[in-house]
């Protein structure tokens, strides 16, 4: 059965020629990272993601040990649409046993994916959280081990993922222009960290696709606040719960706020959003949808950035020690 699409705001992603939605599906959560997902509700959010004009997918093998990828490459077959009609990347070199970015690893790793998701080839292939290993390594070998898959067709596009934003900078200071497509950043451009930016003159300079991901600071800016395992510290934890209470005191919806603040950026590609259920899709569509009609809500904005400033651009530590 043909889903019918309804218009969503499309956005150029550096030189890449992809036209992806300004809100992406992150699909960690499909791998119950962040509470139980049934396959059944899995695939019914998928399905209304894209039939609400989100074309673009985001998993790892990381995400749930595999889990993500199966989900996800189950629900995308049962959409039913041609392979073109949807954008996926997925990622390699961390899993749930470690990292590994060696040449070996990461050309087994693209197989493994692509069987999991069902799928003979992705968008996007990314260097998952590169802090973790040598940046060095990542230059000379994974990134070339990567160019070859997508002479291959395995992959169209190279991408780098990671927390710190300084590995995006010597990364792609040292690689040929044109080797690294997209980048993916998370946590740092919401309401209560907007450090990224400060990078993205530099990132259009070399025609570099900025994907931000986590605009809700991976649960911190949700009602049900963040997961046992969220790295934030407990004053970050504290602000942004003090934040979630004053919009539910005012009867206002801080993930539509903060979904809103992210989106407002153009030069950002696509926010990654983590959705798990139908209704999670349709109010964060309905946000994109808001803001291009009524914009934010100025003033609860303020509000919140008040109550944020004390912990504003206050990260967490990420990776090792580079030398
Ligand atoms: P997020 O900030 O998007 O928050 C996700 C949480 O918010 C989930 O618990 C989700 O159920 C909840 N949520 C979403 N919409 C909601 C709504 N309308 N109301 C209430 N709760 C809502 O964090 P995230 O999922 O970590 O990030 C988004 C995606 O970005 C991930 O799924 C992943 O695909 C990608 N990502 C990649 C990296 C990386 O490569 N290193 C890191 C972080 C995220």
């Amino acid at each position: 059965m043909a889903i019918p699409q309804t218009k969503m705001e499309l956005r150029p992603m550096g030189n890449t020629g992809l036209k992806v939605s300004a809100v992406g599906f992150g699909a960690s959560p499909l791998g119950s990272v962040f509470g139980p997902v049934a396959e059944d509700d899995a695939i019914a959010t998928v399905r209304e993601a894209f039939r609400l004009g989100i074309n673009f997918f985001d998993t790892s093998p990381y995400y749930g040990a595999t889990l993500s990828e199966k989900m996800l490459g189950k629900a995308l077959k049962a959409l039913q649409v041609p392979r073109s009609d949807y954008i996926v990347a997925t990622k390699c070199g961390r899993y749930e046993e470690g990292f590994d970015f060696s040449a070996e690893r990461v050309r087994k790793s693209i197989d493994e994916s692509l069987e999991r998701l069902q799928l003979d080839y992705v968008d996007i292939l990314h260097c998952h959280d590169i802090e973790f290993g040598s940046l060095d390594q990542i230059v000379s070998e994974t990134i070339p081990a990567l160019q070859k898959l997508k002479q291959e067709g395995k992959a169209r596009f190279i991408g780098i993922t990671g927390l710190p934003l300084d590995i995006f900078t010597y990364v792609l200071d040292r690689v040929p222009p044109g080797t690294v497509d997209v980048i993916l950043s998370y946590c740092h451009y919401g309401v209560n960290d907007s450090a990224l930016l400060g990078l993205l003159p530099y990132l259009k300079s070399k025609g570099v696709g900025v994907i931000s991901a986590s605009p809700l600071a991976m649960g911190l800016l949700t009602e049900q606040g963040p997961p046992e395992w969220h790295p934030a510290s407990p004053e970050l934890k504290s602000a942004c719960k003090a934040a979630v209470a004053h919009c539910k005191s005012k009867g206002k919806k801080i993930t539509k706020l903060a979904l809103q603040y992210s989106l407002a950026n153009k030069e950002i590609s696509s926010v990654l959003v983590g959705m798990s259920s139908v209704l999670q899709v349709e109010e964060n569509v309905a946000a994109v949808t808001e803001l291009e009609g009524l914009g934010i809500d100025k003033e609860t904005l303020s509000e919140v950035e008040a109550i944020l400033e004390p912990v504003k651009n206050l990260t967490w530590p990420s990776g090792i020690h580079q030398n």
